[in-house]
């Protein structure tokens, strides 16, 4: 039905259309899972109706043409970016054939370590341990970097299938802890976080010990295989892109790790693929200044973080915002967009 106000988001789209910004989007994966503490994930339907959002009131650019805008001082005039980070195996399978369908160019940043599937992400295998049903010992202890740490688990070492029921849709972002477990795995997850891949293992192995698990991997949350890259490269909607190695918190480290981290990433992918990997994402978004200049002198054009925002013609090519996509239905995705362009 005709209303005022869809009149009016009209006619301001209308007038703004010919800005030029850009606006960067973060996705992580396109499918459902049970739990998804940090919501990682968008539900397929939602996703193609993303794009048909995008087909209908955007246009959806390449982030190398960002790049070159940057450069040459003329940005493309009102444009989109998808971006997806890490290199989860639906990016492959779900991702890609709705692009295809509908047309539409992404940038897919890999962390190349990942893709040896040998463990899962540390992130997704501490969730595994801890949000799921079942009985954990009443105290577990973790060394960390010569402390011994300890935690009582309480009433809260017996997570019952009701409890899981009612908590599993818990969302780390925006909601305290509901149960010791969840309270448990962000104190752990906060303490892994700036560990280094061996270290973060190490603490892994300590806990599955204590718990009596194994650390296998869940179908759910493979990463692609360094022979997928080619497949994807091969797809002329898609570009690929350098998320360092081992996906470490890069200000954790030092100079040199960092280096390390960021060309062997880029020197893989541009093997796999066989074309020059031009961006960067910085894993949890975080950088400092050396690690800026670490990436362009490794060759990157620019470097997407997580700060939120539009990408304009001063915006520094190396520090490019991005808006977090949750699991929006279209509606809610056109209103998110609408409000960074509009509002
Ligand atoms: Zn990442």
């Amino acid at each position: 039905m005709f209303s005022l106000r869809s009149f009016k988001r009209t006619a301001k789209r209308f007038y703004l259309h010919s800005r030029r910004e850009a606006l960067i989007l973060v996705y992580h994966r396109v499918t459902e899972l049970d739990v998804d503490p940090w919501k990682l994930a968008v539900a397929p339907r939602h996703f193609a109706e993303h794009l048909e959002v995008l087909r209908r009131h955007y246009r959806v650019s390449e982030l190398r043409r960002i790049a070159d805008g940057l450069a040459y001082g003329r940005l493309p005039r009102q444009s989109v970016v998808i971006t997806f980070d890490d290199g989860y195996e639906d990016n492959l399978h779900c991702v890609k054939p709705l692009l295809e369908k509908h047309d539409v160019p992404a940038t897919f940043f890999i962390a190349t370590g990942l893709m040896k599937n040998e463990r899962e992400a540390w992130w997704d295998e501490l969730e595994k341990m801890l949000l799921h049903p079942g009985v954990l010992p009443q105290v577990l202890r973790l060394s960390l970097k010569g402390e011994v740490r300890e935690w009582n688990l309480g009433e809260g070492a017996l997570y019952t299938e009701e409890e899981h029921e009612h908590h599993r849709s818990w969302d780390a972002w925006r909601e305290p802890p509901p149960h010791a477990r969840h309270a448990l795995y962000l104190e752990l997850y906060r303490l892994l976080q700036p560990l280094s891949a061996a270290e973060q293992r190490r603490a892994l192995d300590e806990l599955h010990k204590q718990i009596g698990s194994m650390p296998e991997c869940r179908r759910t949350h493979k990463f692609i295989v360094s022979p997928e890259v080619a497949a994807l490269a091969d797809c002329e909607l898609i570009e690929i892109g350098a998320h360092t190695e081992t996906h470490p918190l890069l200000v954790a480290l030092d100079d040199a790790a960092q280096r390390a981290e960021i060309s062997s990433s880029k020197r893989l992918l541009e093997e796999l693929s066989g074309r020059r990997v031009r961006s960067f994402a910085y894993p949890y978004g975080a950088y400092a200044e050396e690690t800026i200049s670490a990436v362009k002198s490794t060759g990157f054009d620019c470097a997407c973080s997580t700060g939120s925002g539009l990408v304009r013609k001063n915006t520094n090519p190396y520090m490019l915002p991005r808006l977090f996509v949750f699991d929006w239905d279209g509606e809610e995705f056109d209103r998110q967009l609408f409000d960074m362009f509009y509002v």
